[in-house]
């Protein structure tokens, strides 16, 4: 989905994600570069093609389709769909497209077992539950797991992942070790029982904070784009090599007064405490600007921050720009980044909105993107 009709302009600084994947990958065996939901809006093809030139040799997408994108994009690496092969379609274009699907179920290993042809097995990604609770095979499924195997000359194993809680909240880390010492339970019982594959259990967080987790591949998001998963925590300076790769600015239609004691936007929300002068963003809840930001979060404007006055609209939003010199219609009002000392961060505006620097990225990256390197 593209929306189309906004001022909005979201650029992506291709080179800093460059320079994320390269702190990342100093820090680990291979990192491979998490690219699912159009590359977290920052732009599938694009990021793809710049991770591949800073040596990524594998990227996961979510669904087949995605898969599909990639490789018709040009991506020669290796691909993961981390969704897995949902019918034997997919499971097809995964044997044509050599598109490595995580599997979660025997009924799926058999589906995609029976869509190899004779000349080789379709390599496939197993996925553990360890604590997350979401999808994968339990460590008490590892009997009837191999029990199977013989049957499904199709499929190799090639991956065996599992995904962590809260590998971001470092008080909480208990239940992260748990979750590793099952999955290293797990990956011992296959090895011991002849199979061998690759093991991955690191996201963003767990790549940053948790070495010992590292096995043979990581899975990093986030930190990709450059928000740090730690932020807020005692562990936050593990991720403070990060640069964020989305500036979001927009122009400013209109400079006017708004006289002490009058009020602002839908429902009369704000009103100016003292003689004040606003300014009105073309911005709003369509460009997925949230309108929980109404009266919250703040813009920068000609480098400085312009706190947003009443509710956001449809298509326009208010800040107030009293205490900032020089403002005048065509200026940038930026809702995210910006050039200058004092950026919005990602962390900053999903504070504000209520929500994760992942869904500020995934809804403002709706928006028609430009990208710089
Ligand atoms: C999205 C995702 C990741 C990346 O997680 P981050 O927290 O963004 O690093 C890794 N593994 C799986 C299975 C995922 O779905």
């Amino acid at each position: 989905m593209t929306i189309s009709y906004n001022n909005i302009s979201v650029r992506i600084h291709l080179d800093r994600i460059r320079d994320n994947f390269t702190l990342l990958r100093n820090l680990a065996t291979q990192p491979i570069g998490v690219i699912k939901s159009d590359a977290y809006g920052h732009g599938l093809l694009p990021v793809a093609n710049t991770l591949a030139a800073a040596g990524a040799r594998t990227l996961a997408v979510g669904t087949v389709g995605e898969a599909v994108k990639l490789r018709k994009g040009g991506f020669d690496g290796r691909v993961i769909a981390l969704l897995g092969a949902l019918t034997p379609e997919e499971a097809c274009t995964c044997r044509i497209g050599h598109i490595v699907p995580f599997v979660f179920s025997l009924e799926h290993l058999r589906m995609i077992s029976d869509a190899a042809t004779d000349e080789a097995p379709i390599p496939v990604a197993l996925k553990f539950d360890t604590g997350m609770a979401r999808l994968g095979f339990s460590e008490a499924d590892i009997p009837a797991i191999l029990e199977a195997l013989p049957s499904l000359s199709g499929i190799k194993v090639s991956i065996v992942a599992s995904h962590f809680a809260v590998s971001d909240e470092p008080e909480k880390e208990d239940y992260t070790r748990e979750q590793h010492a099952t999955f290293s339970r797990i990956i011992a019982a296959l090895r011991t029982a002849g199979q061998s594959f690759e093991a991955t259990i690191a996201n963003s967080a767990g790549l940053l904070a948790y070495p010992e987790t590292h096995h043979e591949l990581q899975r990093p998001g986030i930190a990709l784009y450059g928000a740090n998963p730690l932020h807020g925590t005692a562990n936050e300076h593990l991720g403070a090599g990060l640069h964020p790769a989305m500036d979001v600015g927009t122009p400013i239609l209109q400079v006017h007064d708004l006289p002490k004691g009058k009020t602002i936007s839908y429902g009369r929300t704000f009103t100016a405490p003292r003689d004040m002068r606003v300014a009105i963003a073309s911005v709003g809840y369509a460009d997925a600007f949230s309108r929980g930001l109404s009266n919250k979060g703040t813009m920068i404007v000609n480098g400085q921050r312009a706190p947003i006055a009443g509710r956001v609209c449809m298509q326009m939003t208010a800040v107030d720009v009293t205490d900032i010199p020089k403002v005048s219609s065509g200026d940038t009002a930026w809702i995210l980044g910006g050039p200058c000392e004092n950026p919005v961060t990602p962390e900053e505006l999903a504070a504000a909105w209520g929500t994760i620097t992942y869904e500020v990225f995934c809804l403002l990256g709706l928006n028609p993107k430009t990208f710089s390197s």
